[in-house]
């Protein structure tokens, strides 16, 4: 070949990739150029707000930057659930920038650099809190490691560090007892706060033999939260450590030993991920305080969390009257925690948080209240809260291919619930907690942040049976592509002929989860048997007892007593009121987040599937609070039936729809025929959010948040 030759894809597909690979690179340089530009956009944004008194989020702007970039993404070919990930990325880090600066203007002079200390050193959970809480802040810091809680209030106490970072709280574990008893012994005030994802694994030397460990460095925390995993490790002896860090450097030049710590402990110490995600539950959150010798006090602006202690009269309603100042103040409590006091046997203080500010006038007035009807309260201090939920996009928005520009939130037609206020007058003795006697407000449920129940009509949809990873993945992303709120799919299949396909199980559950998370849906599954309970209440959003099990009363008695909403399926042959006593079975074992589906019943008629008994909406609404949805797929069994009764569904005011869709349902291993192909599914969406814009006005002149 001549050197002068020009560079053609044919003559060198290398030097072409090359090439392509230069442009990519040239791109992200812009892409990030831009990132930094629009962070500058937000400080300066935070220099006006700092000068309002409003909150400085405003989640309506946001709803509508949201919607304006996945109408524009989707000119442009980019799916709206990766605009929708991209953005609030970029959301989040504008709020948390404009908080941090907001902060910082009212602390007044900025400090060059502050000493912080912490559990364990660089690679220690508490120090990855420190980088996360401290990363947008143009304050510089330093960090000393200490080997227990005690020395890092100390430190802070006697002005060796201006301030301390220590855990307090895990969501597999409970509170941290050490840290609550440290922070009044030594007087220290919380100044800041930080909920970190823990994501434990197994760390060994390179080249060490998972098969071979005889020894385990971790600290009780970790270990507590690994128990499952622990527990399997046969004939490793556990060696406690004061952090993660410390565990990790235990294990240097020993190849059969092992430690707990995270990913970026073993790159930091250089050492191997031997097995990632080791925890009990795969969410594993811990929340970290940050402490000094005086409180801070927060900007009016942000979202703002305060803690207190209190002790109460060691009388009858004493907690109550307590409790009942943050009532009257309208004040949220976020956590209630009670402890002995130390030297006073069988006597309890209490930690509380809630939200708000004591700089606002009803938190100050309830503090001072506070007082009058307590024996001790100390305040702890103030923060602005770390909790940032992402703005959720209208399923609306992405259902309608257009976006009405006159919606307002005011022109949102009512909800459902609306239409049918509370009448019955019945006495229910059979079924007592469901009936709306008992209550007569409607239950909203929350499955993972999306309500049933309450004004916004609900669609699930999925496919009958989850049959592979790919299968369920892409039902899920057209899903959400279309604004489905709830991601369902069976994977334990009640089906009348034991030749039938049965379901993938676990497995299938498995599958199920991975897409609920990637496309950040609510999962729903159906639970067949006692033994399945607590396994699939351990991943799926929602328990769905299925029609056939309507009256299987030791599997409702099973699912009344795990805190995970539940999905009931009226039985083929089961009356309203049978339907209702199968809820009460579940209600009356404590689980009160129930929801009811019609899905067709046995008559004489045999041109459908079943017999849809629209009616059984308006006549459940009257009867109880419960939220009830219809399915349309498997009352007819066919699926150019399902949107018409869909919608009817829609207008006879149930909560919401649960559909069955496939991407080629005529390969589907159960319920082929009543499956929506794919653009079935997207028109049935449009068809049910078009009367209902999304609360959101376009504008244009949108801009950073
Ligand atoms: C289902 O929803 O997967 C199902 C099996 O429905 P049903 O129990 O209503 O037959
Ligand atoms: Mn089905």
């Amino acid at each position: 070949m001549s050197e002068s030759s020009p560079v053609s894809s044919k003559a060198n597909p290398s030097a072409a990739l090359d090439s392509l690979r230069i442009e990519l690179d040239s791109l992200d340089g812009s892409l990030l150029e831009s990132l930094a530009q629009r962070r500058e956009l937000s400080r300066r944004i935070a220099e006006h707000k700092s000068k309002a008194t409003g909150p400085a989020r405003d989640q309506e702007r946001e709803a509508r930057v949201l919607a304006d970039r996945v109408r524009a993404g989707r000119a442009l070919g980019l799916d709206a659930h990766f605009v929708t990930r991209v953005f609030h990325a970029v959301i989040e880090d504008s709020l948390r920038v404009q908080h941090d600066q907001l902060s910082a203007e009212q602390a007044g002079t900025q400090r060059t650099s502050l000493r912080l200390c912490g559990l364990g050193s660089q690679g220690s959970y508490s120090h990855a809190a420190a980088e996360r809480h401290f990363s947008r802040q143009t304050t510089g810091w330093s960090y000393a490691g200490c080997n227990s809680l005690r020395r890092i209030f100390e430190q802070v106490a006697r002005g060796e560090a201006e301030q301390g970072v220590a855990p307090i709280e895990n969501t597999i574990t409970g509170s941290i007892n050490e840290a609550y008893d440290l922070l009044l012994e030594h007087g220290l005030s919380i100044v800041g706060e930080e909920r970190m994802p823990i994501r434990h694994c197994l760390l060994g030397l390179q080249g060490a033999d998972r098969s071979q460990l005889r020894l385990l460095h971790a600290h009780p925390q970790a270990l507590a939260q690994c128990r499952h995993f622990v527990d399997a490790l046969a004939g490793c002896q556990v060696q406690y450590a004061t952090s993660a860090s410390d565990a990790v450097q235990a294990i240097a030049g020993d190849k059969r030993a092992a430690a707990i710590a995270s990913a970026e402990a073993a790159a930091h110490f250089g050492v191997e991920v031997l097995v990632e995600n080791i925890a009990d539950q795969r969410d594993n959150y811990t929340r970290f305080i940050f402490v000094a010798r005086r409180p801070l006090p927060v900007p009016k602006q942000l979202p703002c969390k305060t803690s207190l202690v209190i002790s109460t009269a060691q009388k009858p309603a004493s907690l109550v009257q307590a409790l009942l100042v943050f009532r009257k103040h309208g004040i949220n409590l976020a956590k209630l925690e009670s402890r002995p006091i130390p030297g006073n046997a069988w006597e309890e203080m209490f930690y509380l948080d809630l939200d708000g500010n004591p700089a606002a006038d009803s938190v100050g007035q309830a503090l001072e209240e506070l007082s009058k009807v307590t024996r001790f309260v100390r305040f702890l201090g103030s923060y602005a809260s770390s909790d940032l939920p992402p703005t959720t996009l209208q399923p609306a928005v992405l259902a309608t291919a257009e976006v009405s520009s006159a919606a307002t939130i005011a022109d949102t037609p009512p909800g459902p619930t609306s239409a049918h206020k509370p009448t019955s007058k019945r006495k229910s003795s059979a079924y007592r907690l469901a009936s709306r006697e008992h209550k007569q407000q409607d239950t909203v449920l929350s499955a993972a942040g999306v309500e049933i129940g309450g004004p916004d009509f609900v669609v699930i949809a999925g496919p009958c049976a989850v049959e592979t990873r790919e299968q369920v993945m892409t039902c899920a992303r057209h899903a959400r592509e279309h604004g489905v709120a709830i991601l369902r799919g069976g994977c334990f299949k009640p089906r009348t002929s034991p030749y039938s396909f049965q379901g993938l199980g676990l497995e299938g559950l498995d599958y199920l989860a991975e897409a609920g998370k990637t496309y950040g849906m609510p999962i729903v599954t159906e639970v067949m048997d006692t033994h399945q309970v607590e396994a699939v209440a351990r991943q799926a959003d929602i328990l769905q007892v299925g029609a056939r099990n309507m009256q299987n009363f030791s599997l409702l008695r099973a699912v009344g007593q795990v805190h995970r909403p539940v999905m009931l399926k009226r039985g083929l042959m089961a009356s309203i009121d049978e339907l209702l006593q199968a809820a009460e079975y579940i209600l009356s074992q404590g689980n009160q987040q129930v929801f009811l589906c019609e899905r067709g019943i046995r008559t004489f008629e045999t041109s459908t599937r079943n017999t849809l008994d629209l009616s059984a909406v308006p006549i459940l609404q009257e009867r109880t609070h419960l939220p009830v949805i219809i399915d349309p797929s498997h009352a007819v069994g066919r699926r150019d039936l399902v949107p018409p009764l869909a919608r009817a569904a829609q207008a006879v005011g149930a909560h919401g729809v649960m559909v069955e869709f496939h991407p080629r349902p005529e390969e589907a291993l159960s319920d082929g025929p009543q499956a929506l192909r794919f653009p079935q599914l997207a028109a049935l969406m449009r068809d049910l959010y078009r009367d209902r814009p999304a609360p959101v006005t376009p504008s244009q002149t949108s801009q950073a948040t």
